[in-house]
């Protein structure tokens, strides 16, 4: 029995070795696990449950073969795919996770995030991310034409690139504040997050007692998974 999480594979049309890389993990690796938790950015944009691109359909696809199989598929939506929808999660067989979640996973409580949310000292993310994540602005954006749709995504990724370019390395990181904060108010010591792109184990100590922080890795140059376990948790990295 194991569990599986995986995030920020940023699937795209233009990286189809990553598109084919999840196509093998699902088969060979997630197919006979218990339970797989997607935490954010599996797509490089998601513009609405509407997109009837190759790629969407073929993931969705994929991901409700996963399903139908028995596998528990979980998602947790990431800052590029923010926009999955109760049609995505319908038509792929994923559950829909809320953007903070608690697992029980051999006996310990887990939190559960994409990662974004604790990147605090990144005021322009931030801001962005307040507009974004409104269900007003939301409602206005999917009422735009397909077209109109891609076309923002596309502009808003370049104007990511060129905003990130510009940033240090640590404004884009956590916040060990927000970090800290997210897992105390959670009653959690274990916390699993992507979103950085900089997969690594943190132990650190929580109000006197151990914590550790868990993050996941990207799917551009090679891929990444944390599978847990009876032996416990193992972050790996494997070729795309
Ligand atoms: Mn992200």
């Amino acid at each position: 029995m194991s569990v599986l999480f995986i995030s920020d594979l940023h699937l795209d049309a233009n990286r189809p070795e990553a598109t084919r890389a999840f196509h093998r993990f699902l088969d060979q690796r997630a197919a006979s696990a218990e339970a797989l938790y997607v935490l954010g950015d599996l797509f490089e944009a998601w513009v609405g449950d509407d997109d009837d691109s190759p790629l969407a359909q073929e993931i969705i696809a994929a991901l409700a073969q996963l399903a139908a199989g028995g596998a528990s598929v979980f998602f947790t939506r990431g800052n590029r795919d923010f926009l999955a929808g109760e049609e995505f999660a319908r038509r792929s067989g994923v559950r829909l996770l809320k953007e903070t979640s608690v697992i029980e996973i051999g006996g310990e409580r887990v939190l559960l995030m994409h990662g974004d949310s604790l990147c605090a000292d990144d005021t322009d993310y931030q801001e962005f991310r307040a507009m974004v994540r409104d269900p007003g602005w939301q409602a206005q954006f999917l009422a735009l034409p397909l077209m109109a749709r891609r076309a923002l995504a596309a502009q808003a990724r370049d104007a990511s690139r060129v905003s990130t370019r510009g940033k240090p390395m640590e404004i884009m990181d956590v916040n060990a504040a927000a970090v800290a904060e997210a897992m105390r108010s959670h009653g959690v010591r274990r916390l699993i997050h992507g979103h950085t792109h900089r997969p690594a184990v943190h132990e650190f100590n929580l109000d006197g007692e151990r914590a550790t922080r868990m993050v996941l890795g990207d799917w551009f140059r090679r891929g990444w998974a944390l599978e847990w376990d009876e032996a416990g948790f193992r972050l790996e990295a494997f070729d795309l």
